[in-house]
């Protein structure tokens, strides 16, 4: 990219504080970005749409965007 003289982007303080707000919400539910043997978010009860590669988890504890391939805790089997 050209160097035009403009700031260099930076995290801002809100930025921040969602990081951090993400991380502990990611320490509580054990969040890995990797499955558990069998067990990931693409075949969990709270994986909303099981077609895409990222996805909204709808468990009460976390209610964020999570990837096929990731796993936490509070993984659910989908029943049949
Ligand atoms: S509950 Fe856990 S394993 Fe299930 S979709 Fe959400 S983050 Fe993934």
């Amino acid at each position: 990219m050209a160097d035009d003289g403009l700031p260099k982007p930076e995290p801002k303080e809100i930025d921040e504080k969602l990081a951090l707000q993400l991380k502990h919400l990611a320490e509580d539910a054990v969040l890995k970005g990797k499955p558990y043997g069998d067990e990931k978010c693409g075949n969990c009860l709270y994986y909303l749409n099981t077609d895409e590669d990222i996805s909204y988890c709808w468990h009460p504890k976390l209610r964020i965007l999570v990837g096929m391939e990731w796993w936490c805790q509070w993984w659910e089997k989908i029943e049949e």
